[in-house]
């Protein structure tokens, strides 16, 4: 059953209803396969483009079950998928990418215990389950040091600095979880990801790496082609590669990079999803990293990944909203830029609600038309 290849006319099961399952959606339905979204909120930007929106609860596994049968194949837009639903789901329908790289990169500890034991560069870290533990991870790694959740973190939520002078009692005390991850705070030359999808028959293809800055821990700005020394981007899919290949990957998964002052490129995290980082591949690859996933998910031939053009993505958070609707018309004379929302109802401050990005001959350039849209939404 696990082999079965999913043709156009078939449909997808999606668990999670956010802007990364609307943009597999719109992928999906392009191709003329029928998406099927899991999401407990009504209206949600996934549910919005797809066929049909199941509005129930996690918890609800006669739901799920029943979810499943209406399906050919399942994927997810999220990680965080609790491992009742997964039990719920065995058996009934193919998950894909499947429970061990899920099982993995749910939890900061597995991930970073995983990329250690098979030998992959890793910030360096330890796991703490007590003060005593983490002043002595403090006293190892040195300051600046982060703390960070094992568990459901993102976009920098569950992240504590650590510095010189701070009171690590009090810090421990608000962190509130019984364990977590102490990393060593690197001085980064630059932030990259790569993407890699996996087949069915082991075939596997990255896409451009792109160079990312963020701002206030949340992705900012995606840049591709990345003006990086090349043994580093290389370097960097080539890990992406192996990852995949140890995983035995049937989907598409995500690698966050840090590339040190030193010239060290070593993973920070991983997801086996489409990811913020990607969407430039949306407007500015031969085949997007939805498309992709879909490919992958239905055991077909992946796509071509070529860069066609040099690609800013810039994120639009709810706070450009504070006062009223941005000026979308004024951007969109802006030449080379492709607009993406989401179709979120209330648009809270750090909310992702859309992107966009911009086309151009040269990075520069493209550079040049995102600081003209920065400015138009009043963010020079
Ligand atoms: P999230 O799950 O929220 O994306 P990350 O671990 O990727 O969490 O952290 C978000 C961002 O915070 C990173 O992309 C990076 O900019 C910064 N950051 C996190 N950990 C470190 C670290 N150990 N050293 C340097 N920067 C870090
Ligand atoms: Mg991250």
């Amino acid at each position: 059953m696990n082999q079965r290849i999913v043709l156009p006319g078939g449909t997808i099961g999606i668990l999670g209803g956010g802007q990364l399952g609307r943009m597999f959606a719109l992928s999906a339905r392009k191709m003329g396969y029928r998406v099927h979204v899991y999401e407990p909120s009504p209206d949600s930007p996934a549910g919005q483009t797809a066929d049909v929106e199941v509005n129930r609860p996690y918890d609800d596994l006669a739901a799920l079950r029943e979810f499943a049968q209406g399906v050919d194949v399942i994927t997810y837009e999220f990680e965080n998928i609790p491992v009742s639903v997964l039990e719920a789901l065995e058996g009934l329908v193919p998950l894909r990418p499947g429970r061990e790289v899920l099982h993995v990169a749910q939890s900061r500890r597995r991930e970073k215990e995983f990329l250690a034991r098979h030998g992959f560069p890793v910030v360096p870290h330890r796991i703490v389950a007590s003060l005593a533990e983490f002043e002595a991870a403090v006293a190892a790694l040195g300051r600046p040091s982060v703390l960070k959740t094992v568990d459901f973190g993102y976009d920098g939520k569950g992240q504590q600095p650590v510095r010189e002078g701070d009171d690590l009692a009090a810090i421990w005390k608000n962190h509130g979880a019984p364990t977590g991850v102490v990393e060593a705070w690197l001085t980064c030359r630059a932030e990259l990801s790569v993407l890699v999808a996996r087949s069915l028959d082991g075939q596997a293809k990255t896409f451009p790496v792109t160079r990312n800055d963020h701002r206030h821990h949340i992705l900012d700005l995606s840049i591709a082609p990345p003006d990086l020394p090349s043994e580093a981007v290389a370097e960097a899919r080539k890990v992406a590669l192996a990852l995949a290949e140890q995983f035995k990957l049937v989907g598409l998964l995500a690698v966050e990079f840090f590339l040190t002052e030193g010239g060290q490129v070593v993973v920070n995290e991983m997801a086996p999803r489409p990811h913020n980082s990607g969407h430039y591949s949306f407007d500015a690859c031969v085949t997007s990293q939805f498309e992709q996933q879909l490919r992958a998910v239905c055991g077909l031939p992946l796509g071509e990944t070529t860069l066609l053009s040099p690609v800013v993505m810039r994120n639009l958070l709810g706070d450009l909203w504070a006062a009223g609707e941005p000026p979308w018309d004024k951007l969109l004379a802006l030449p080379g830029l492709k607009l993406h929302l989401y179709g979120k109802a209330s648009a809270r401050p750090g909310r992702k609600m859309g992107h966009y990005c911009v086309l151009a001959p040269s990075v520069g350039e493209a550079l040049a038309v995102d600081a003209k849209a920065q400015a138009l939404l009043g963010r020079a």
